[in-house]
């Protein structure tokens, strides 16, 4: 076996879920030298959502060793020492090239082989670039994405040297969204475009849109709607110069942020286990159709037993809790317990100048608006309910206190019945808080 790297588990992917599976196994009881991580990254695993926000203040910007896992739920931070002091081995800026379920074995691009007995596959997912539709001249310089800490220290270094100047932000999601505000707080003038008739269409109804889409034009942001970038205009270093747009206007630009989406990173799995919705099948204890292989985080399409139906999610709260759940599940199975099914309550949140919202549940059916939602107010909070077949079923809300927070959860987990629409809006949150 001369040059084969042998562990029990092995954790494929370096990111969220990774860093919470670590934690939950040293929980469970794990021997030093069972457990590695291998990861394309060049640090131990960190809170990916400070990418977009703390890590792009102007002043007391977030930087590693910060906001390694598990600070990100309340938890103890894992710093390099604490996975050497417990015995598991990171490989980082180590990349995954080939992958053989049948032979439980990875290749590296160095050409490293690693063996393992049970493999957590936790690859995260990928940015979808403008260059992967041939956009003419997307590939200027100055035009970055975001996903990984590499690529947030690209953006800062190019903040620093472009002080002052022009953004221009591509996509209304929660990246744009958030980029968006990052820039114009360190005083760039700041343009936002996506094809949609409102901002975070996924989610957010036009009436919750409305409410940020004018606080960010109070900021000074302007959003141009319905409107996609057909190409970019760059001076003779190669650096973007311009945004041109499908109705033929050109935005100047020193700096592009591009967020129009992400596909899970299963490239590498591909025939070779069940794919569902876009990603890798699991079911409730997050194992594939492979004896011996888990998928955890954004790559792992599993049973949401509340909907009763199969989906992918692709946030924080979702990574940490599958991977606990995964790795439970992999103890239980070694000494023939039994643990409960994961039973999941989708839950996402996004924060901006003084802003934060959460939502919990499903938005599907008719919505209900309800709070203070004029954006010049001095502290906005207001929400929106989602109601199906009579029943609450979502719930979001803007400026929320924990508390208030936790009864929207509960609400969204309860799915209690509304017999009257009017007082529902007219009782808000009290509605949520008396459930
Ligand atoms: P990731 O955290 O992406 O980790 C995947 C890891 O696998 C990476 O380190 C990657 O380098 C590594 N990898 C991939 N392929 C290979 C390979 N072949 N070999 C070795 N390593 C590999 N969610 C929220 O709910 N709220 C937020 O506010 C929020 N903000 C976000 C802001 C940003 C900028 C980004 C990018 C995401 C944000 N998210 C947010 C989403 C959230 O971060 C993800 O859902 C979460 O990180 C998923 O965890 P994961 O472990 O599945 O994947």
């Amino acid at each position: 076996l001369g040059l084969v790297k042998y562990f029990r588990y092995i954790i494929i992917g370096g990111g969220v879920a990774a860093g919470y599976a670590a934690r939950e196994f040293d929980r469970q009881g794990l021997k030093p030298g069972e457990l590695a991580i291998i990861s394309k990254e060049a640090v131990a695993p960190y809170e990916r959502p400070a990418l977009s926000k703390g890590y792009l203040n102007p002043k007391g910007a977030a930087r590693l060793p910060e906001f390694h896992v598990c600070v990100g739920s309340g938890g103890e931070r894992l710093l390099p020492g604490w996975y050497k002091e417990k015995g598991i081995q990171l490989f980082l800026s180590t990349e995954i090239v080939k992958v053989n379920l049948g032979s439980r074995t990875l290749i590296s691009a160095a050409g490293e082989t690693f063996k393992y007995q049970t493999l957590i596959i936790a690859t995260g997912s990928t940015v979808i670039r403008l260059t992967d539709f041939k956009i003419e001249g997307a590939d200027a310089k100055n035009i970055f994405y975001l996903r990984e800490l590499e690529d947030a220290d690209e953006l800062a270094e190019s903040m620093k040297a472009k002080k002052n100047g022009k953004a221009v932000i591509v996509g209304g999601g929660y990246i744009g969204l958030e980029v968006g505000a990052a820039m114009r707080i360190n005083n760039f003038d700041v343009s936002m475009i996506y094809p949609e008739p409102w901002c975070m269409p996924r989610l957010f109804t036009p009436a919750i849109a409305a409410f940020y889409e004018s606080y960010y034009a109070n900021k000074g942001i302007k959003i141009i709607k319905g409107t996609v970038a057909v190409g970019f205009n760059a001076n003779p270093n190669g650096e973007v110069t311009g945004v041109k747009l499908n109705n033929g206007r050109v935005l100047e630009a020193d700096i592009v942020v591009v967020g129009v989406g992400a596909r899970s990173l299963t490239t590498l799995f591909k025939g070779q286990v069940e794919e569902e919705k876009g990603g890798i099948k699991t079911d409730k204890f997050f194992k594939t159709s492979m004896p011996g292989v888990y998928a955890v985080g954004d790559v792992a399409a599993f049973p949401i037993k509340l909907y009763n139906e199969v989906r992918r999610v692709e946030h924080v709260d979702h990574a940490r809790k599958s991977a606990e759940q995964a790795v439970k599940a992999i103890k239980a199975s070694e000494t023939g317990k039994e643990i409960e099914e994961y039973d999941y309550l989708p839950y996402f949140y996004s924060r901006s100048f003084n802003l934060s919202w959460q939502f919990y549940g499903d938005n599907v059916g008719d919505t209900v608006l309800f709070g203070d939602n004029n954006p010049s107010s001095p502290k906005p909070k207001f929400g929106s309910f989602w109601i199906k077949d009579g029943k609450v079923v979502g719930a979001f809300l803007e400026g929320g206190t924990p508390e208030e927070n936790k009864a929207m959860a509960k609400i969204a987990r309860l799915q209690p019945r509304v017999e009257n629409v009017d007082q529902l809006k007219k009782e808000g949150l009290a509605f949520a808080s008396k459930i």
